[in-house]
């Protein structure tokens, strides 16, 4: 299995994008560049996208990418009921800009699937297993196994209190968000983020409870203190054990 990074922030400018990935070319996590991050062609490969939740930063994509895609096929969006009626709130019957649930009438160009946490899926031939995450809304985090049985495990947008989720995954991978340094603690905290050392702390309980503990990647950075950010993520990983990497455009990780 395959992850293309396409976008590792959690603002954007011209070099950074917003969150999404991207697995084995076909299945989307999260829409936050899949058109400032995709060529037209790469685009067109998607076959069906999953959302965390619905922060603007994470579908901002699924608008502009239902323009291109629009004609062409439908595409399944699987998300929390929240996070499907948040969109349909957006969508808002057309006022704004075409409802994509229901626009071209013939041919709608995303098709809605409502994601039960807990409840497996198959999706495009990979197993996939919401679980919830803390976060300010309803969000989840997923479990993506690959038809060769290898996982990842995308938590998307989450404050501490991640841990409730490793009972229940075994992934080869974790993908996470570190949205700024540890400085920031009393502003990331209560807004439903990590800094380091609140990812050491849920690494630390994967590895009590897993007895091993798999490379991480980090991701939703702030750009404005990567640097900062990358000093402590490092200490974090020497201090765990384990390969903790910060995210960026165009990485592609083999799982
Ligand atoms: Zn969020
Ligand atoms: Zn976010």
């Amino acid at each position: 299995m395959e992850i293309h990074v396409l976008g590792a922030y959690r603002t954007e400018s011209s070099s950074t994008h917003l969150v999404s990935l991207l697995v084995d070319g076909r299945l989307a996590l999260d829409a936050g560049s899949l058109t400032a991050g995709l060529s037209f062609t790469q685009q067109q490969g998607i076959d069906a996208i999953l959302l965390s939740h619905h922060h603007f930063d994470h579908f901002r994509d699924i608008v502009t990418l239902g323009l291109s895609r629009a004609r062409l096929r439908s595409t399944p969006l699987y998300a929390t009921q929240t996070t499907l009626d948040a969109l349909a709130y957006f969508f808002d019957g057309g006022r704004y800009y075409p409802d994509f649930f229901h626009w071209p009438e013939d041919l709608p160009v995303y098709e809605p699937y409502t994601v039960q946490p807990g409840v497996p899926l198959e999706v495009e031939g990979y197993r996939v297993e919401a679980h919830p995450v803390p976060h300010t809304v309803a969000a989840v985090g997923y479990q993506v196994t690959s038809p060769e049985g290898r996982r990842v495990f995308y938590s998307g947008d989450t404050g501490a209190g991640l841990a409730v989720c490793w009972p229940h995954v075994s992934p080869h991978l974790i993908i996470t968000e570190v949205s700024g340094p540890e400085r920031w603690r009393e502003r990331l905290g209560p807004s439903g983020h990590l800094t380091p050392g609140m990812l050491k702390e849920e690494l630390s309980q994967f590895r009590h409870l897993k007895g091993y503990l798999p490379p991480v990647v980090v991701v939703h950075i702030n750009p404005t203190a990567r640097e900062e950010t990358a000093r402590e993520v490092e200490a974090v990983s020497r201090e765990v054990g384990t390969a903790i990497t910060l995210g960026t455009e165009g990485m592609r990780l083999e799982v």
